[in-house]
């Protein structure tokens, strides 16, 4: 049934705002809605498995779709008339939630993690200080000293969670500026990798240093991981120069291949050169909670400062990074300040103020989106599917690799292959255009979505299976796509290409 504002008439024939209160649908009213959105809930989900994992089809219909598009009206309209307004807006562009979404870093959306969202929201408790909502405050401490104890950080790290792996990043490099630069520390210089996210660069620029402070380091051919020799000549040349080298960035799981710098090399480097070592997992820190990603991340437990994305390795619904640091008084000392008057009434406890810790000073409680899903389902089922994430984009590789017309990039340190066609007697570049052929084709289809970069000047499809539901029916059918359409463009005559 649909959910109508039982106000309506009631508000024009005889308003009396004592009794009318428009805003707060209760009792029976209440009931309606949340079944209304219940039932909106289960539709979405129960579709995703037949829903497209792209649409690019009529955008421009949409966007001209007057009912999308209007200012809000005076009175209010009923709740299914505006979710089916919305199952249209969402109907184009990409489905991160689709299983057959295999594009970029995934993030797919835990639906518990939502329901602690319509809880958090509810529940409305102000979290930014401790006193407030002590009880909350505690369980997200709690939670953020699991992480902490997941990724081998002492007692004193301390951390934050933000709305993503950007602003994650940001906190942690004006954490390292001040523990490390002086107050004017426009000579400071911070090394980050080719393969490095761009987010790194965004946040030193935002952190206030110039474009110049950034050296980029090159990578290795053969695994795309950060030239350690090439890192300490630059940091060796910087400092010959006056230049203070202060910074130097690990990405564990790079954006487009999934490739892990040499931690434990570059953590002894940082701890001779005296450089703060931040560790970018933002991607692939979560995939420590499997045997195998604790091995290949062997060396994070070194890291200054961290961040992990739960909203790509947790599976969260976008909106929730986290930034870890091993000596959480530097990450106090950098966001606090003197105590302002209107907060007099803070009484200290051993409980963190998180807006000692971060940028923001009122925040929801955020931690009940990671705290739900995971005691809900317990860390367990968390194992088991990044484990199985590994699985298929190894399964992926193993019969790509096979294939006569594609050349895949390398086995997968975590669940990323990048993967071209190899024409037979054609140049490069013919490969190029083959590959952007082949993922418009394989993307044609629906079923499945990629998407592509650059690498070594060369065009590469991505795969990255990172979606909780993204099972092996999906990726087998994604690499029978890719496979007929490679062998189909091979078929065709040289001049077409
Ligand atoms: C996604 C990603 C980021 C940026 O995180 P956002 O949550 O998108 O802000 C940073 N580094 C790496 C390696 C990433 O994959």
């Amino acid at each position: 049934m649909d959910w109508m504002p039982p106000y309506r008439s009631r508000m024009r024939s005889e308003p009396t705002p004592e009794t009318v209160r428009p805003l707060e649908p209760v009792g029976g009213d209440l009931r309606a809605l949340l079944g209304t959105v219940s039932d909106f809930v289960t539709d979405v989900v129960d579709g995703l498995a037949d829903a497209p994992a792209s649409d690019a089809t009529g955008v421009a219909d949409l966007l001209a779709d007057r009912s999308l598009r209007q200012p809000p009206p005076e009175d209010g309209r009923p709740l299914a008339e505006l979710l089916d307004v919305l199952t249209g807006a969402a109907a184009k562009g990409l489905n991160p939630a689709s299983p057959g979404y295999l594009a970029f870093i995934p993030g797919s959306g835990l639906v518990s993690a939502a329901v602690a969202d319509l809880i958090v929201g509810v529940l409305n408790r102000y979290t930014g200080l401790a006193f407030p909502a002590p009880g909350l405050v505690a369980m997200e401490a709690d939670l953020l000293r699991w992480l902490a104890e997941l990724f081998g950080l002492p007692a004193q790290a301390r951390g934050i969670l933000t709305s993503g792996g950007s602003l994650a990043t940001l906190s942690a490099l004006i954490t390292a500026r001040q523990a490390r630069l002086p107050a004017n520390f426009l000579a400071g210089t911070m090394y980050v990798s080719e393969q490095a996210h761009q987010s790194a660069a965004k946040a030193l620029r935002l952190a206030g240093f110039p474009s110049s402070a950034l050296r980029v380091v090159p990578v290795d051919s053969g695994g795309l991981r950060m030239d350690v020799d090439a890192l300490c000549a630059a940091v060796h040349t910087d400092r010959a120069a006056g230049l203070q080298p202060f910074c130097v960035v690990v990405t564990a799981g790079t954006t487009n291949t999934g490739s892990i710098d040499p931690l434990p090399a570059i953590a002894d480097v940082a701890a001779h050169e005296g450089l703060w070592l931040h560790v970018d997992a933002a991607y692939g820190g979560f995939f420590q909670l499997t045997e195998r990603g604790r091995q290949r991340l062997r060396g994070i437990e070194r890291a200054d400062s961290l961040v992990v994305d739960a909203h790509k390795g947790l599976f969260l619904p976008f909106g929730t990074g986290c930034l870890l640091v091993r000596d959480g008084e530097l990450l106090r000392e950098a966001h606090s300040g003197p105590a302002a008057d209107y907060l007099q009434d803070i009484t200290d406890s051993d409980l963190p103020n998180f807006a000692e810790f971060g940028p923001e000073l009122t925040r929801d409680f955020r931690g009940l989106r990671l705290w739900l899903p995971l005691h809900l389902h317990g860390v367990a089922a968390f194992r088991a599917a990044l484990d199985e994430k590994l699985d298929l984009a190894e399964l992926a590789y193993d019969e790509l690799v096979e294939h006569p017309h594609l050349r895949v990039l390398h086995r997968p340190e975590l669940s990323t292959i990048a993967v071209r066609c190899q024409l037979p007697d054609r140049s490069g570049s013919d490969g190029d255009i083959a590959t952007a052929e082949l993922l418009r084709r394989v993307n044609a289809e629906q079923r499945v979505f990629m998407s592509s970069t650059r690498i070594g000047g060369r065009y590469y499809a991505r795969i990255c299976v990172l979606n909780h539901r993204t099972d092996r029916s999906r990726v087998t059918e994604a690499i029978q796509a890719i496979g007929h359409h490679a062998s189909a463009l091979a078929a065709r005559s040289p001049r077409e290409t």
